[in-house]
């Protein structure tokens, strides 16, 4: 087990569109298991390839005390919208409403290259949207409406977390997961 940094918001990889994945080898095995427990660890329920710095679209969920993966997901989503508020282990601490799909059904892999089906609603469609999103560069601030991204938007400039990094863009560290023969 393998618990990996999480990137920040800031940090360019999280606005960064990810690859699908090709090789379905013992190398991805080991990062849905680093994703796995690096989400337990922190912890949320969910946690996508990017914001450990890989950036291929493969995203884990830990919901209703079940733990999930999907890799190269595409999405159906219900007209009927939920509300609630949603967090994101890359923005510590920051909590606002975000409008979403009350039910998915999400398609893609397993880490064994068996193609699954995923259902669900409320939490765990919540959480398959979040982070099928963080495939895409979009982050859930994205998602807020303009009057909340604008609190949220003052909320970080004045964290401590983001201070950290003095505004300053984070350098991207060589990732320990090859891009399975991809230079994007
Ligand atoms: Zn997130």
């Amino acid at each position: 087990m393998s618990i990996q940094p999480i990137r920040l918001f800031g940090d360019p990889v999280l606005v960064t569109k990810t690859a699908p994945v090709i090789d379905f080898d013992k190398e991805l095995r080991t990062l849905v298991q680093d994703l796995t427990d690096t989400m337990i660890d922190a912890p949320g329920a969910g946690l996508a390839a990017p914001q450990i710095g890989v950036p291929l679209r493969v995203f884990v969920w830990d919901v209703d005390e079940t733990l999930g993966h999907l890799i190269n997901p595409s999405l159906d989503l219900s007209e009927e919208l939920q509300e609630g508020e949603e967090g994101c282990l890359s923005f510590p601490e920051l909590r606002y409403p975000a409008p979403r799909a009350m039910r998915v059904v999400a398609k893609g892999w397993n880490m064994y290259g068996e193609p699954i089906s995923v259902e669900g609603s409320e939490l765990l469609a919540r959480a398959i949207q979040h982070e099928t999103d963080h495939l895409d560069g979009i982050l859930f601030i994205d998602r807020l409406s303009s009057e909340d991204r604008k609190l949220a938007m003052k909320e970080i400039r004045e964290s401590e977390w983001f201070n950290e990094n003095n505004g300053a863009i984070p350098t991207i560290k060589e990732s320990p997961h090859s891009l399975f023969g991809r230079n994007t």
